[in-house]
């Protein structure tokens, strides 16, 4: 379902626009010298906003936590100086309060504060009233819904400039990313909230400055937005997060490399691309039907487990059963993690749907002896495990 949210479109911020929304500047404001320098470097390149925190989120205390509110009136006149409207985090009320005093353009909400409701709230009842533009980062964890929610407490304050900033999803696996995009949730807010404005920032999904071409690039053939990216004057004496940051010049060649693909129109698209769509949506009701079908054979193993008292799940026979895809699918050139992705959904699924069998009744499908090595789980031949077992689900 479509959520409708009372939104500006950007033409109605205010803000001057070339082509995309470019939200550059340091991580952290640091000096007057770094933040004016770096706001007059990048003038000579397309940007839309200056960026910098000046109260900084760190995971450890004794970090580099922001130079605090000294240097609003920094960041403010570097601003000034170079023709660019700015824009800094904001965690708290007195946070907002004092960017309001110093006149500070752009708030935005952080990846940490949007995953507290508290902190957003207490941020949106002081921007009651106020006609301020807020850019929202996703929380840290890959939940949409509290993306969603942080939004929506902005939106009910009377707040209409609002853009959403997808930064990436903290992970426990290990990743070429610090934080990877997961872009089926940005996706996804765009399909439910399609006139929210939508930015990406490369530089917290990357964590370095290696893939941040490949994540821009990505981003704009999703039609985002905007970017966001850190920019240093000297990323390498910077205070926080100095191997994610560019020189200028770096931002200027990387917006450089960048193509901005048009929306597609569905006229224009050719024969072959249409061809190729029918059979996607063939494809497609295959999956549904063989999954349907799965699914059938699971409830009827459940039934046939509920009636003879045996655990829903088997530790072993899972083991064996996502190790087996995820090789399956590996030697057909799936990637691994998209593998074990789609697996552990499906044997998820399964567990619910026997989890929703009565615990009572014999089934009435299945022979009851369970030893025989096929013929008593319903899969295809060539799926069984070597050794023989119930658990199919
Ligand atoms: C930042 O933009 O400097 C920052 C701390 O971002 P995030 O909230 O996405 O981690
Ligand atoms: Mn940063």
């Amino acid at each position: 379902m479509q959520r409708k949210l009372a939104v500006d479109s950007l033409c109605e911020w205010n803000i001057r626009l070339r082509n995309k929304f470019l939200v550059a500047g340091p991580c952290s404001v640091e000096s007057e010298e770094q933040v004016l320098q770096t706001a007059l470097q990048l003038a000579a390149h397309d940007v839309t906003m200056l960026r910098g925190g000046i109260w900084k989120p760190r995971t450890h205390p004794g970090s580099f936590e922001g130079i605090g509110v000294e240097g609003l009136p920094w960041l403010k006149n570097a601003g000034l100086a170079a023709g660019i409207p700015v824009t800094t985090e904001t965690a708290t009320p007195h946070h907002v309060e004092a960017c309001l005093k110093a006149g500070i353009d752009v708030l935005w909400i952080g990846a940490r504060t949007t995953t507290n409701p508290f902190a957003v709230q207490e941020i949106a009842e002081v921007l009651r009233g106020v006609d301020i533009p807020v850019m929202i980062k996703n929380p840290m964890n890959a939940d949409l819904e509290l993306w969603i929610g942080a939004i929506e407490r902005v939106s009910k304050v009377g707040v209409t400039k609002l853009m959403a900033v997808h930064r990436g999803f903290s992970t426990y696996r290990p990743s070429s990313y610090r934080n990877p995009p997961i872009w089926r949730i940005p996706i996804e807010l765009r399909r439910r909230m399609p006139h929210l404005p939508l930015i990406c920032d490369p530089s917290h999904i990357c964590g370095s400055r290696k893939h941040l071409l490949t994540i821009a690039q990505e981003a704009l053939d999703f039609l985002f937005d905007g970017l966001m990216i850190e920019v240093h004057y000297a990323p390498a004496a910077a205070r926080s997060d100095a191997g994610q940051q560019l020189t200028p010049t770096q931002y200027g060649k990387l917006l450089s490399r960048l193509r901005c693909p048009s929306p597609a129109d569905t006229t224009r698209l050719s024969a072959a691309v249409r061809a190729m769509r029918k059979e996607i949506d063939a494809i497609d009701d295959d999956l549904i039907t063989l999954l349907a079908r799965r699914m059938e054979c699971v409830k009827q193993i459940g039934s046939w487990k509920r009636s003879h008292n045996v655990s829903l799940f088997q530790l072993e026979r899972w083991e064996h059963v996502l190790r087996d895809r995820v090789q399956r699918s590996v030697r057909r050139h799936l990637s691994e993690n998209f593998a074990r992705d789609l697996f552990e959904h499906i044997h998820e699924e399964a567990l619910n749907i026997q989890e929703q069998i009565p615990p009572t009744g014999a089934s009435e499908h299945l022979d009851p002896e369970p030893t025989s090595q096929s013929g008593d789980t319903g899969e295809p031949h060539e799926l069984q495990p070597a050794s023989a077992q119930v658990d199919l689900s």
